[in-house]
């Protein structure tokens, strides 16, 4: 029988070595819709040894014109179902793990460890933020894309502590966030070609072809004009930042000042220290809920209940040091996902920046 692999072994900087490197690697590509259905197709027909899939969506008739993998027939199963069916025909010799959830704070971890690299196939920023700070955590490469409508952008971070980082380059969702593919529409070559440069960035990461980590490639949809920016690494990132201790960088809890000041109508400020603590100072802004109240109660969900916040609001803790707001952000989202988050800072760093 023909080696599968024979044409792609003959380019040069693959070889047989690259493909026992391919044949030797995991993939985790989060989000199986537009950006992973030629993005695995191509991994998957590479021979990359285990790949991977992590969604909780269904195959829906609206997906079908960009998401390449499936087929109307399958209109109503699992997007990790339906994509394991397609590349299994497509080749048997992967291993395919699908994983039929959302991403989420309690799950990345344990999904991602396994695994060598990660493929960003989302169209949300918080996804985004969520894969960009694993990356960082775990010192694994992630290669992010992005599309809206004609515009197409595609960025590696490496996953070294020196190379910038998803948030060096869009340390703040752009006033409402990314928008994605619902509200902003998008042609379905534009992800077809994104995923595609995706697969190319992930097989040449895992031969050994060198990827610069500082570059942001944009593609122009109308003219065609493909641009590469050069990215340094910001000193101000939410997740990279030097602003930000060791611990503070690999915890997903923690939002930075920037970001928080930045964008006053997603996050709402919380004083934890107890009310004597705020009769001298107070944050403009902030509402106190001190944490002994917190964790007095026996559902502190119920304390967070009963503030009324606006679903798309998300809390951020302070006090005098950083540690209780830790504390509580810790304590909150073990309830389950609230997307609680806390400022390491010091009360001071908080006044000088509110
Ligand atoms: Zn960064």
């Amino acid at each position: 029988m023909l080696d599968r692999y024979l044409r792609q072994k003959a380019v040069p900087e693959i070889g047989i070595k690259g493909q026992e490197a391919l044949r030797g690697a995991s993939v985790l590509m989060v989000g199986c819709g537009g950006l992973a259905s030629p993005a695995l197709a191509y991994l998957a027909g590479a021979g990359v040894g285990r790949i991977g899939l992590v969604d909780g969506d269904r195959v829906e008739i609206t997906n079908l014109h960009r998401q390449i993998l499936f087929r109307e027939n399958q209109t109503g199963k699992t997007k990790v179902e339906a994509a394991c069916e397609s590349l299994t025909s497509l080749n048997p010799e992967v291993r395919l793990e699908p994983h039929p959830v959302y991403l989420s704070l309690q799950n990345a971890e344990t999904l991602a460890c396994s695994y060598d690299l990660l493929i960003d196939g989302t169209d949300q920023y918080e996804a985004k933020t969520l894969l960009n700070r694993l990356g960082l955590s775990l010192s694994k490469p992630v290669v992010f894309a992005g599309v809206t409508a004609l515009d197409a952008q595609i960025f590696v971070g490496d996953g070294r502590k020196e190379s910038p980082c998803y948030q060096c380059v869009y340390p703040h969702p752009p006033s409402s966030g990314i928008r994605n593919c619902e509200e902003a529409g998008v042609v379905g070559p534009m992800v077809g070609l994104a995923g595609s440069i995706q697969a190319l960035q992930v097989i040449k990461i895992l031969c050994g072809i060198k990827v610069p980590g500082n570059s942001l490639l944009c593609i122009d949809g109308r003219t065609l004009e493909f641009r590469n920016a050069r990215i340094q690494k910001n000193n101000e990132c939410p997740a990279c930042g030097a602003n930000l201790t060791k611990e503070a960088t690999a915890d997903p809890f923690v939002v930075s000042l920037p970001e928080v000041v930045a964008d006053p109508g997603r996050f709402v400020l919380f004083d934890v220290r107890e009310e004597s603590e705020t009769r001298e100072e107070q944050i403009p802004g902030a509402r106190l809920l001190p944490f002994s109240v917190l964790t007095g109660d026996a559902d502190p969900l119920k304390c967070l209940k009963t503030l009324d916040l606006p679903k798309s609001a998300t809390p951020v803790f302070f006090c005098k040091s950083g540690i209780r707001a830790q504390k509580a952000a810790h304590m909150l989202n073990a309830c389950q996902d609230h997307g609680v988050r806390y400022l390491p800072n010091p009360l001071h760093e908080v006044r000088s920046r509110c």
